[in-house]
């Protein structure tokens, strides 16, 4: 008899009077997947969690279900691209087809409708774009599942398409709780209540129902103002050449407490997907005034949100990392000191 090999002892010692043909054990916890497709109100089908999910935790990777060159979408006319794009849906193999033709589109459940138009607008309901790689020409890719998450302004999941494997991938930004509907940002949310809801209607022809768009008047207002500061912020602070003393005497925002404003104005918003972006300007604010160890604790920050929200290749990561290895050799050391000196360095790129 060849006995479950046990680890450290303790608890699994009773697992020793297994056999190997036991594995997995009958008593061994089944794992509880993360997530399951539900019928949701006024929504038609989404994702909700089926067990608590923990801030950082990968909720589902895919890779794509169709993958398409973006010059083809530019550059066919639609009745030939949605021909192209139907004998290719088409073709798949199932379950690969009927998941594809199963999706949402903008006019409802598309269920056993395969004709051409209903590709296309499967494909342009659904699709994300995917670059492969800086410069090359965009992919736009519909994949099973992730394309079944719903839209919200203050979204508890973030994802990123990762080149080297080919995956999108969908993470938890916060913690969620059971029965929390999973949801990605699929326009830009630092816009006003009204810009968020005029593009989701044009681009999606729908509404936004989400905690951050159904407040009550007063605070849609309140809502609509940090973001407007936040806009105001982050057009300040990426103007590298402006020098603090000049700055404050022109009333103009940028320096550490500017940086500190920016975090609190997107940690009040609910922007927890783009944290990174924030905590970005705040590490460069503090290396701009020579502040060695805030300009850390900022980037590490930086570093921790964004490789969650965008996966380690990433410019503004690499930026980070020379920051926190040396802060006096970053190109943003005391650059707001410098009296316009220096005219800034690399263009801030954290989205
Ligand atoms: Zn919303």
């Amino acid at each position: 008899m060849v006995t479950r090999p046990v680890f450290g002892g303790g608890k699994g010692d009773a697992a020793s009077t297994h056999t190997s043909a036991d594995w997995p054990l009958e008593s061994d916890p089944v794992p509880v997947p993360a997530w399951s497709e539900q019928n949701i109100p006024g929504k038609d089908v989404g994702l909700l969690a089926a067990r608590p999910i923990r801030r950082g935790e990968r909720i589902m990777a895919r890779t794509p279900a169709v993958m398409i060159d973006g010059a083809s979408v530019d550059a066919l006319p639609v009745d030939s691209f949605a021909g192209l794009l139907h004998d290719a849906a088409a073709s798949l193999p199932e379950p690969h087809r009927g998941q594809f033709f199963n999706l949402s589109t903008n006019y409802g459940s598309t269920g056993e409708d395969t004709s051409e138009n209903e590709a296309y607008q499967i494909f342009a309901t659904n699709a994300f774009r995917t670059g492969v790689a800086d410069g090359e020409p965009d992919l736009h890719s519909v994949f099973r599942d992730i394309s079944r998450i719903n839209h919200g302004c203050q979204p508890n999941c973030a994802y990123f398409f990762d080149p080297a494997t080919l995956t999108h991938n969908v993470y938890a930004v916060v913690d969620i709780m059971q029965g929390e509907e999973l949801t990605v940002a699929y326009i830009d949310p630092i816009q006003t209540n009204a810009d968020r809801q005029a593009k989701l209607h044009r681009h999606w022809g729908f509404g936004c129902t989400c905690a951050r768009c159904s407040l009550p008047p007063h605070r849609v207002a309140e809502s609509d103002d940090r973001v407007r500061s936040i806009q105001a912020l982050l057009t300040t602070l990426d103007d590298y050449t402006t020098p603090l003393p000049e700055a404050m005497s022109a009333n103009v925002t940028v320096g550490p407490s500017a940086g500190e404003l920016l975090v609190l104005l997107f940690e009040l918003e609910g922007l927890h997907a783009r944290m990174h972006e924030a905590e970005y300007r705040l590490a460069l604010e503090w290396n701009g005034v020579g502040d060695a160890l805030r300009a850390t604790q900022a980037a590490r920050r930086c570093l921790d949100r964004g490789l969650l929200v965008r996966g380690a290749e990433q410019a503004f990561l690499t930026n980070m990392r020379q920051l926190v290895a040396d802060p006096a050799a970053h190109w943003s050391w005391k650059f707001r000191l410098d009296n316009g000196e220096k005219t800034g360095g690399e263009k801030n790129n954290t989205k």
